[in-house]
C-alpha cells in the first residue's frame, strides 16, 4: 500500500504528504491540520540535555539542534519519507528555513567554519539521484557564511568491502562506517554535522570519531528530527 501511495504522490504533488488531501494556497508539504501535528524541539537548557544525552560519554557535542520529534506515523515520518523516497528534495530546503529562524534568535552555531552532511552510499545515491541532507546543509552553510563541504568524509559499507574493513576500525554498534580525508579545512575546525533524523546517534558518532582523527577541534550537529526513547 505504501508503495501504491508513493506511487500517487509522485503524479500528483500537491497533496499533503501525510494525509493526502489536496493543498491550499500558503500551504507547502503538509495541510494546515497536520502541520500543527509537527512538534518543534525548543533551543533550550532542558532540550539541549535531552539531545545530548544521545552521545553523552561517547563524543563531546559543542551545541546540537534538531527541528522535531520523529515519530511514527505522524506528519514528521511521512515528510521524512517524502523527502528521502518520493523526490520530494524541497522538503529539505523548507525545514531549513524552519531552522534558520531558531538558529539566528538563539545565536546557534556561530562559531561554526564548514557544514558537512553525513555521506550516503555512493550506491544509495545512484539510486536516489541526491543526498536528502543536501538543500538543508546548504541553505544552513549559506547563512552561517561558511563553506558547504562534500566528498572529505565518505561512508563505507562494511558488507560490501571486507578489504576496506581491514583497514580500518569497526565501529561497534554500526552496520557502516566512515572515513575522512586530510583537509585543510578541517584542521582545528569547527564543524557542523547535518542529518536527517538523530536515532541511536551511531552514525553521527562513527562521523564524529572519524572527524577528530584528521584534527577537526569541536563538532556541533543540526538534524531535521530527533526520535524520542520511549
Ligand atoms: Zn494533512
Amino acid at each position: 500500500m505504501q508503495f501504491l501511495k508513493d506511487i500517487f504522490h509522485i503524479f500528483f504533488p500537491n497533496l499533503c504528504v501525510h494525509c493526502s488531501i489536496p493543498l491550499v494556497t500558503g500551504e507547502k508539504f503538509l495541510c494546515l491540520e497536520c502541520n500543527h501535528q509537527v512538534v518543534p524541539i525548543p533551543y533550550d537548557e532542558y532540550h539541549q540535555k535531552m539531545l545530548q544525552s544521545t552521545f553523552y560519554g561517547s563524543a563531546v557535542i559543542e551545541q546540537i539542534s534538531s527541528y522535531m520529534y520523529f515519530r511514527k506515523a505522524t506528519p514528521s515520518q511521512s515528510l521524512i519519507h517524502a523527502l528521502k523516497y518520493r523526490g520530494q528534495e524541497a522538503i529539505g530546503t523548507w525545514l531549513a528555513k524552519r531552522v534558520v529562524k531558531q538558529l539566528q534568535e538563539q545565536h546557534l552555531f556561530e562559531s561554526v567554519t564548514a557544514v558537512m552532511p553525513v555521506p550516503l552510499h555512493s550506491r544509495r545515491l545512484k539510486e536516489r539521484g541526491y543526498n536528502q541532507v543536501t538543500a538543508f546543509g546548504t541553505v544552513l552553510a549559506r547563512t552561517l557564511g561558511v563553506v558547504y563541504l562534500t566528498k572529505v568524509l565518505k561512508r563505507v559499507s562494511t558488507r560490501s568491502s571486507q578489504t576496506i574493513l581491514k583497514r580500518f576500525e569497526r565501529f561497534s554498534n554500526s552496520d557502516t562506517l566512515f572515513t575522512c580525508e586530510e583537509h585543510a579545512l578541517l584542521r582545528d575546525a569547527h564543524i557542523l554535522l547535518v542529518d536527517d533524523v538523530i536515532t541511536t546517534g551511531a552514525t553521527l558518532l562513527n562521523c564524529c570519531e572519524q572527524l577528530y582523527k584528521v584534527g577537526v577541534r569541536k563538532i556541533s550537529i543540526c538534524t531535521m528530527a530527533y526520535t524520542p526513547k520511549e
